[in-house]
């Protein structure tokens, strides 16, 4: 049974294409009519999410599947059940396939150990985020005309990711798709907002302009206070002027560069007002290819098979 825990397991070119075929499908017919089946899909959302909940609500939708959300705060999660047991419920009730979004790292593996049904995780604490790494390789795959998905096809492209390294997920996804595809990949932040132990295949620096001097793309990232021991960060007024990603940093970039962030933004921290809504920017179409992104993987999950 394919589960999606982690990006280094993805069948990559496989779910590029199967994208690729929602997106194609979805832009001729935004809203197509979709045979309901009586089956459910549970999305377990033990931590915050607008996007990628909404996209796999969607993904849901357009399979034919009830989306069923249940969040922490309004189950039986908030009593004391276990993540284990709350798995076996949903099994219990012949759910298709479980979304699981955590905190803890590792937790989805852990739902897998003892799920029926194929687990997808929506991002564990700082480990992992398979499905927005396959949006943000997605989007940029697209962006450069569809190259050969089996190819190193973003050999010489230098990506620089900017931000807080050490508490994302994102960060980590990224790099294993991202450098898989031939990427130089850049990691910066203050020391601080760096892993302890470096990351691998990637450079790593505490200068925002050697990271961005020559991108092709810049990928922002949010500051994750949530994971943030208090005082990390002493002044964001120092990170701001240190590692924003704004118009002046953004001298320094290849022309035709792209500007991505998983969202949510934080205008004014990570990013300026004026680069997130301008021209280079991709962050509005990494959220739209979410959608076609979520499909491709739920319907891996569920069906391991050629698209339909
Ligand atoms: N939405 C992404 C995540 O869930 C990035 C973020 O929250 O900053 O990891």
């Amino acid at each position: 049974m394919p589960h999606v825990l982690t990006a280094a397991e993805l069948p990559v070119e496989d779910l590029l294409r199967r994208a690729d075929s929602w997106r194609q499908r979805l832009t001729e017919n935004p809203t197509p009519s979709v045979q309901p089946r009586a089956a459910i899909v549970a999305l377990l959302f033990y931590e915050p999410s607008t996007r990628t909940r909404a996209a796999f609500e969607q993904a849901c939708v357009l399979l034919g599947y009830h989306p069923l959300s249940i969040t922490a705060e309004a189950s039986s999660i908030a009593k004391g059940e276990s993540l284990q047991d709350t798995v076996r419920t949903l099994n219990a009730q012949d759910v298709q396939a479980i979304v699981i979004r955590h905190p803890q790292a590792g937790a989805p593996h852990i739902a897998a150990q003892v799920s029926d049904a194929p687990i997808l995780n929506a991002g564990d604490g700082a480990h992992e985020h398979p499905t927005q790494a396959l949006l943000d390789l997605y989007t940029l795959w697209l962006h450069y005309g569809k190259p050969d998905p089996a190819s190193r096809w973003l050999s010489g492209r230098k990506i620089a990711i900017v931000g807080d390294i050490r508490h994302s997920r994102v960060a980590r996804s990224n790099l294993t798709l991202l450098t898989r595809a031939g990427a130089e990949v850049w990691l910066c932040a203050p020391p601080a907002l760096l892993p302890d132990a470096p990351l691998p295949n990637a450079h790593t620096t505490h200068n925002a302009e050697e990271a961005v001097r020559n991108a092709d793309v810049v990928m922002a990232l949010r500051l994750q206070t949530e994971r943030m021991a208090q005082g990390l960060l002493p002044s964001l007024n120092a990170y701001r002027r240190d590692y924003q990603i704004h118009a002046e940093r953004l001298r320094l970039v290849k022309p035709h560069c792209v500007v991505m962030h998983p969202g949510p933004i934080q205008r004014g921290v990570e990013i300026s007002d004026e680069v997130a809504d301008g021209a280079q920017s991709l962050i509005l179409t990494q959220v739209r290819n979410g959608v076609y992104v979520r499909a491709a993987a739920l319907e891996y999950a569920l069906y391991e098979s050629e698209p339909s």
